[in-house]
């Protein structure tokens, strides 16, 4: 006799502890920003699966590719494998993405998850220079696994492994230090005299910090940092997991800074519907690993590269980068009306293209505002080391409608928080 309660529909006990509890509801449809729960409420998603749709749920001409291959009984799961769409994505990925940004990498499937990514490429870094150490910066979140969370720069995060992470130095990521250049930092670091830091094979950085509270890294920062890997001869890995498949405006969130990374992570968006995948782009010269130096059974899954496939094609209209400039721009005079109209939150603007939020100066708000939000139908999450930035991650196809619609229910919910 199952008690249809929300308890047991989620079955909390039987799920281990570091599950997040934080969305109460049971969801059984999505579509385009919209999320429907049993109880036939609707949410408008600001969160998009933590960033894996940025084109929304169920996008209609992918949706309609992956039935039509599985009802043509083509292949799903062929690890290694050459198969068509694993083709078809390589050629539009070349086509679409690296051949007009000029852009020349290998591209390697290292596994399902931008963890995955993540994992390649520090060990084609470690490979490539025979040097251990990686740098990566204060806040930053890179993954879960060992190797991945040694980079993280969260503390909470490092004690999910029990004993303390090597292997990696954190730095002061930029703006970390008010009224300090964080570069000297590293340079002071990476100094020959032997007092600072063993010398890294690469420097892993994102250009805005999704998980670690929507700081940005400045343009002349980020071309700073590639000077000091070319200049130490030390790899250059941009995780553009999450600000990259145009989250930020351009397709890697690096392009308007101008720089070149020998490294570059994606995963999320990349499998365009939700589907697991990552991939990693190397340049043709750090190409070193000989076969079955990196594997895994669920690299290179067919749907996903189907999924993908799609989502270059859209990504292709030029119209809709543009579009996202201009949502952003809205969300970002909205989200300054809200900090100039409810002084009490002390909120700071964070963030760039479509994920931007406010960083709360008055504990504890944030993740109270959330939680309101939910309840009036607005799916949202914190993020930063203490929880205390509001973080907008809309689908990149929201319209001005959603977006007025969720700013709205934001509003509503810092005034009944303030009350
Ligand atoms: N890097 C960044 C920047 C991320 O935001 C994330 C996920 N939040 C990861 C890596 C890890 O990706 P995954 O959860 O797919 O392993």
């Amino acid at each position: 006799n199952i008690s249809s309660t929300l308890e047991t529909i989620n079955d909390l006990e039987s799920q281990v502890r570091s599950y997040s509890r934080s969305f109460p509801a049971v969801f059984e449809k999505a579509k385009g920003y919209h999320l429907w729960d049993t109880n036939g409420k609707e949410y408008i998603d600001f969160f998009a699966g933590a960033g894996a749709l940025n084109y929304g749920h169920n996008n209609e001409k992918m949706q309609h590719a992956l039935i039509e291959h599985i009802k043509n009984d083509g292949i799903i799961h062929s690890l290694d494998m050459g198969t068509e769409t694993r083709a078809a994505f390589l050629k539009a990925f070349n086509e679409i993405i690296l051949r007009p940004r000029g852009l020349d990498y290998k591209v390697m499937f290292p596994g399902p998850t931008g963890t995955n990514s993540v994992e390649a490429a520090i060990k084609i870094a470690r490979k490539v220079t025979g040097r251990e150490n990686i740098i990566s910066f204060s806040n930053a979140f890179h993954g879960m696994t060992i190797g991945s969370l040694a980079l993280s720069g969260n503390a909470m995060k490092r004690k999910g492994a029990g004993i303390p992470l090597n292997n990696a130095t954190v730095m002061p990521f930029d703006h970390y230090v008010e009224g300090e250049n964080t570069i000297d930092y590293v340079k002071r670091f990476l100094s020959d005299d032997g007092s600072g830091v063993d010398l890294p094979a690469a420097i892993i950085l994102e250009t805005v910090q999704g998980e670690g509270g929507l700081n940005t890294a400045s343009y002349t920062w980020l071309q700073e940092i590639e000077q000091i890997c070319k200049e130490k001869e030390i790899l250059l890995i941009v995780d553009d997991v999450q600000a990259g498949c145009g989250r930020t405006g351009t397709f890697f969130s690096f392009e308007p800074a101008g720089i070149n990374p020998d490294i570059v992570c994606l995963s999320k968006s990349i499998g365009g519907i939700g589907l697991p995948m990552a991939v990693t782009l190397i340049k043709p010269e750090w190409d070193r690993w000989n076969p079955g130096e990196h594997n895994g059974t669920f690299r290179g899954n067919n749907l996903a590269f189907i999924a993908a496939t799609e989502a270059l094609n859209y990504w292709k209209d030029h119209r809709f980068s543009l579009d996202i400039q201009e949502k952003a721009e809205t969300i970002q005079q909205e989200l300054s009306r809200i900090i100039s109209a409810y002084p009490f939150m002390n909120g700071t603007l964070r963030g760039r293209g479509l994920m931007q939020g406010i960083a709360c100066g008055t504990p504890g708000i944030a993740e109270e505002i959330t939680q309101k939000a939910f309840e009036k139908g607005l799916i949202i999450e914190t993020s930063g080391a203490d929880d205390d930035v509001i973080k907008l991650l809309p689908p990149l196809i929201i319209d001005a409608e959603g977006i007025e619609k969720g700013i709205s229910i934001l509003e509503e919910s810092i005034k009944e928080i303030k009350q």
